[in-house]
């Protein structure tokens, strides 16, 4: 049945914006917010489908982190050397612009340093040998020195990197909407939007606005409502019960960024292993796969030795929108339209600096 409105509703909530914004994750959020700090006499509203962000922002495992030597060796041989330094100042800006943005209390940010830890002894000499080149590009390219050292981490080799950080992902979003509430964007949950084209966004529900200009900031669900590249990749994590003794304090990767562990206080957090079933994992449905699961448990019992009496006390997974070369989609489709998307599992620390990004083009218009 389609929706009936009242007079009011009409004239006041239904009342087409100047920017409209699909997606309240950290891109769409922090466009948003951007772009009424630059018009505040612009009538900004954000649309979620979800009853909060429902996709990776309140999802992630919240690492503040520009990368382990092993992934960028993976990336080399995809992208190519400039891109990946491109990508690493691209992270390293987006983390300032995060925290200058929010301040560090707001987002729980701990500046507690990450290792990437070995179990394989070929990968570790390939990395170890490529830690002096990769500090020098790195002093040359975000002029911080020595970010990666060889260290030992609970009797595995490891590769420490001092740049590393923690945040609070939940309070992230939290404190973003409301500094979105705070600059009068208004936010309208539960709105799944149908189709977008210039000038036009439909709802499920048959409501249409049309805003002047539109941005969409889906990531990992945007070839649902525009055609670009972007496929979905469905990504797993748990969180334990508190741990006594707990010894893995900090942030931590494995096999080039594939599986990631954290504290949480006295939990675990640990997440990742979306390799072991790529195709089945290009998914926008939320869900377990039981392999990804065995083998983290495994993980957890035989690389990290937790005590056996270790329980989860949460486990979820959360969509990321994954680009070819992992370059996000920053683009113009037509008049009007715009989209920002393809974040590629490195959300926290690109959001801020491509919804920034998104705001210049829209205002280039
Ligand atoms: C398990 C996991 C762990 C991760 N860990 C990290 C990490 O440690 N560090 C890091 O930097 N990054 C991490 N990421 C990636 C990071 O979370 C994402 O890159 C980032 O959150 C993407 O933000 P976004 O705003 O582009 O997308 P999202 O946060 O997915 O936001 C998109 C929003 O669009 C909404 N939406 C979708 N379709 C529609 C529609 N049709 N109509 C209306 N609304 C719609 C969704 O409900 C969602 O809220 C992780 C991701 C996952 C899944």
């Amino acid at each position: 049945m389609k929706r009936e409105f009242s007079f009011w509703e009409r004239e006041e909530w239904l009342k087409s914006p100047d920017l409209l914004v699909v997606g309240a994750g950290i891109v769409g959020a922090s466009a948003a917010l951007f772009y009424k700090e630059k018009n505040p006499d612009h009538d900004v509203i954000v649309v979620d489908k979800g009853f909060a962000p429902e996709g990776a922002s309140t999802r992630n495992a919240g690492f503040a982190c520009v990368g382990s030597v092993s992934e960028h060796l993976a990336d080399l041989e995809i992208a190519g050397e400039e891109t990946v330094m491109n990508r690493i100042e691209r992270r390293w800006n987006g983390l300032k612009r995060l925290k200058s943005t929010m301040g560090e209390e707001a987002i729980g940010y701990e500046s507690v340093g990450g290792h990437e830890i070995f179990t394989d002894d070929q990968l570790f000499e390939q990395c170890r040998n490529k830690v002096n080149w990769l500090n020098q590009k790195l002093a040359e390219k975000i002029g911080e020195a020595e970010v990666y050292s060889v260290k030992e981490f609970e009797g595995y080799p490891a590769i420490f990197n001092r740049l590393e950080g923690a945040i609070n992902s939940g309070l992230l979003m939290r404190s973003l909407h409301q500094k979105l509430a705070e600059a009068g964007v208004r936010v309208l949950w539960n709105s799944k939007v149908s189709s977008v084209e210039p000038n036009r966004v439909e709802f499920e529900e048959g409501v249409v606005l049309t805003p002047k200009k539109i941005l969409s900031a889906v990531n990992g669900f945007t070839s649902n409502i525009i055609d670009k590249p972007i496929q979905p990749a469905r990504g797993f994590v748990i969180v334990t019960e508190p741990i006594e003794d707990f010894k893995w304090r900090g942030t931590f990767h494995h096999d080039r960024g594939y599986v990631y562990f954290r504290n949480v206080g006295d939990r675990l957090l640990l997440g990742g292993a979306r390799n072991l079933a790529k195709e089945e994992e290009t998914t926008d449905q939320f869900g377990v796969n039981p392999k990804i699961k065995e083998y983290l448990y495994g993980f957890a019992n035989d690389v990290l030795k937790l005590p056996s009496n270790w329980k989860v006390d949460i486990e979820w997974s959360g969509i990321m929108g994954m680009t070819e070369n992992k370059e996000p989609i920053l683009e113009q489709v037509e008049s009007g339209l715009f989209v920002a998307a393809g974040l590629s599992g490195m959300g926290i620390a690109v959001g801020m600096e491509v919804a920034s990004q998104a705001v210049n083009l829209i205002e280039n218009d």
